[in-house]
Formats: C-alpha cells, sequence, structure tokens
C-alpha cells in the first residue's frame, strides 16, 4: 500500500458574497503573479540574480503596508501560492530550455507570460484548514462553500494538501488535492495497441473502434457567429463583453463534450486492459497542417494520452509509446512487409507479401500491440523524459519478422 496524490475537482455553488470574494483572491493572485514576474526581470537585469518566491513574499507583504493594502482582503495564501507559481514556470522553462540544448525537447521552452484578465479571471490556490462537508467546503478567508454536486470529494481517510479555486466562463470550480492510501489493483486485461486516428478517434488492436464525434465540427456555425458578434462591437464597450460571455459559454460546452469522450475511453482502457501501446504522434507538428487542425484538437489527442498515463498508474496499466517516425501503417501485421506506397487516402492496406488484406487502421493498431512487451527510454506527454509513477515507455518500432497469423479483415 502506498500513497498517491490526487485531485478532485467539483463546481462550486456561490452566492454573491462569495462570488465577488472569490473574484478578489483570482484578482490578487493574478497581480501578484504579474508582479512577481516584473520584479524578476527586474532584478535579474540589474544583478543578474533573481530573487525567489519566499523573497518576493516578503517584499509584497511590505508594499501591502504603503501600495496595496486592498491585498489585506484576500488570504495570503492566493498571492503567496502565485509567486510559488511563478518559481514554478520559472523552473520549467529553465529545465526545458536544457532539455532543449541536449536535443531532447519538441515544442517551444515557454518562457513564463504575464497573465492577462481577458483569457479568463484565472485560479487562487488555498492551503491551510480545509474542511470538506458532503455537499460543502470550508475554506480560509472565504468560508463554507456550497457545493454543486453531493459527496464527490472525500471527506474521510485522506489528507488535504490544498483546494484551487477557478473560474470558466463564469462557472466557479474547486480542486482539492489530496493524499490518499493506493494500492495498485491486479489489472489481468489483455494487451491492446491503440491507433487515434481522425475519421476515428481510436482503433484498438481486438478491432474495437470508437468513433470521432467531432464536437467542434457540429458546433463550429454557432461558434463562429458569435465570434463575429463579438469582433463586430466596440472594444471596451459592455455589449462586447457579453458578447464574448455568450462566445466564452459555447466553447465551454464544446470543451465538456470533448473532456467528456476523452475521460471516457481513458478510464476504459486503463481499467480493462494491462498495456496500452500508443503512437507518439507529434501533436503540436500536425496541429500545423490546417486541413487536419480542427480535426485533432476536435479529438483531443494530447489530454488522451496524458489522461491514460495517470489512470494507467491507477489502475495498474502501462503505458507504451512507439517512436513517432516508424511506420506502423505501412507495415504488414501478417508478415511485416513495408508498403512503400501506401498514402493517407487508402483505408485498406492489401499486403503484397502474404496477401493479407485489412483495415488500415486496425494494422497499425496491431503493430503497435506487437511491442507491449518492450520498455526502454521514457518521455512525457510534453516530449520531456520523465520517471515514477503514471511513466510511459518509449520503444522503437522496428520492422516485425515473424511468423504470418491468419488474418481476415473486419467487414
Ligand atoms: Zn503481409
Amino acid at each position: 500500500m502506498s500513497t498517491i496524490q490526487r485531485a478532485y475537482k467539483t463546481e462550486l455553488d456561490l452566492n454573491n458574497v462569495q462570488l465577488t470574494a472569490c473574484r478578489k483572491h483570482a484578482g490578487a493572485a493574478r497581480w501578484a503573479y504579474n508582479w512577481g514576474l516584473a520584479r524578476k526581470q527586474e532584478a535579474y537585469h540589474a544583478t543578474s540574480k533573481s530573487p525567489s518566491a519566499i523573497d518576493l513574499h516578503r517584499e509584497l507583504n511590505a508594499l501591502k503596508q504603503t501600495d496595496v493594502p486592498w491585498m489585506y482582503a484576500v488570504s495570503k495564501c492566493a498571492a503567496q501560492e502565485a509567486l510559488r507559481n511563478l518559481d514554478n514556470a520559472f523552473a520549467h522553462f529553465f529545465r526545458r530550455c536544457q532539455l532543449k540544448q541536449q536535443g531532447k525537447l519538441r515544442g517551444k521552452v515557454g518562457y513564463p507570460t504575464r497573465k492577462s484578465k481577458k483569457r479568463g479571471l484565472g485560479s487562487f490556490r488555498l492551503t491551510g484548514t480545509i474542511v470538506v462537508f458532503p455537499g460543502a467546503i470550508q475554506l480560509p478567508r472565504l468560508g463554507r462553500l456550497r457545493l454543486k454536486e453531493r459527496g464527490y470529494l472525500p471527506t474521510g481517510g485522506v489528507r488535504i494538501l490544498s483546494a484551487t479555486v477557478s473560474e470558466q466562463a463564469g462557472h466557479w470550480y474547486v480542486s482539492v488535492l489530496v493524499e490518499q492510501a493506493h494500492a495498485i489493483p491486479a489489472n489481468r486485461g489483455p494487451a491492446v495497441g491503440v491507433d487515434l486516428g481522425v475519421k476515428k478517434l481510436a482503433t484498438l488492436s481486438d478491432g474495437a473502434e470508437e468513433p470521432n464525434p467531432r464536437h467542434l465540427k457540429q458546433r463550429r456555425r454557432k461558434i463562429k457567429r458569435c465570434q463575429r458578434a463579438v469582433s463586430r462591437k466596440p472594444k471596451g464597450s459592455h455589449n462586447r463583453r457579453k458578447a464574448a460571455q455568450r462566445l466564452g459559454t459555447r466553447h465551454r460546452t464544446v470543451a465538456n463534450q470533448r473532456a467528456n469522450t476523452v475521460h471516457h475511453l481513458t478510464s476504459r482502457l486503463a481499467k480493462t486492459k494491462s498495456v496500452v501501446v500508443l503512437e507518439d504522434l507529434n501533436v503540436a507538428g500536425m496541429l500545423k497542417n490546417h486541413s487536419l487542425a480542427l480535426a485533432i484538437g476536435d479529438g483531443g489527442f494530447g489530454a488522451f494520452r496524458r489522461q491514460l498515463t495517470y489512470k494507467a498508474a491507477w489502475y495498474g496499466c502501462r503505458v507504451v509509446v512507439a517512436r513517432r517516425w516508424e511506420p506502423s501503417s505501412k507495415t504488414c501485421s501478417g508478415c511485416g512487409w513495408v508498403d512503400g506506397n501506401l498514402t493517407l487516402a487508402d483505408r485498406v492496406s492489401h499486403c503484397a507479401a502474404c496477401g493479407l488484406v485489412i483495415d488500415r487502421d486496425v494494422n497499425a493498431a496491431i503493430n503497435l500491440s506487437k511491442l507491449a512487451g518492450s520498455s526502454s527510454e521514457s518521455l512525457n506527454a510534453c516530449g520531456e523524459a520523465s520517471s515514477g509513477y503514471g511513466r510511459e515507455a518509449m520503444v522503437k518500432l522496428a520492422p516485425m519478422k515473424q511468423e504470418p497469423d491468419t488474418f481476415s479483415a473486419p467487414a
């Protein structure tokens, strides 16, 4: 029996007083982050040294007495944790810089930027005395806040580490980070290869398919109309703000639908399979291809891999990631013959060597499933090396030389 850290997120049911208090806290956190960022940059240019979160918090406490007395209205945690986040943001940036130099990272290094109110009110984290009741949560300074869902947050047998309150399109959520005892269940399910795609969200090596609901595509017209309504209104006007809120609500609906589909799929895989083999898709690169971008973003590939990795650790499943540049689609799953002429338009692969006729995606998934036993260097979803719980094993997909299996194409 070991312990794991796990977050439980649920929606808050705030009254007007609490709403104002939450907005103040989020505002204070945002201000502290931006102020800290500016101070760090100033200090670095002057002395080539950057003050830590603790230094900055001390400085901010002095500043409260003169420049920012309104900070007294909110919990000190809001600013403190925001400055801690800023430190983490820099640590993340420097780590990624190093990886970039070593050539172990694809993508951006991510220098910390200012937080803008235009991009949402944001969030704040509180520590200290946090008590969970079946229908409410008690937080420092904010008091007892009602929850929209009863009984989801764990009330007993866990240690509460922190609570993060966040806003999205007018809805407020609390995410409670807890440390809880965890026994990894014995997972006796089969190993499976998963081929992610645009037409079908996922194809499994056992022939099962998960359709891609294409949530965004369905609602795109309405979103477009809302977006036009926003851009037609004068900047800074009340009507523009209201139109932006309507647009935000529409985006939120799509995001929730997408998250729901991906959560269901990843939970099912992690619970019922002992090993899941994925292909390392270059999602950021694929999003640059405009004809594919909408469909891929809509599928939530990045979220799929991230969720599968952490859920695998909960349910005793192992995730293996096959390297991207190996041709899992072009290799025959029966005999290992590589079809150099296969294009994206070919939905069925015909093997010239053994005569196997099989759905293209199932073929790729079977090739992936053959890597279930392998494990080597591991990378996380950001393309960085990772270790510990919920890690993925990274393997090289080599051309297979095996006796041909007897396989028939699914009808
Ligand atoms: Zn073949």
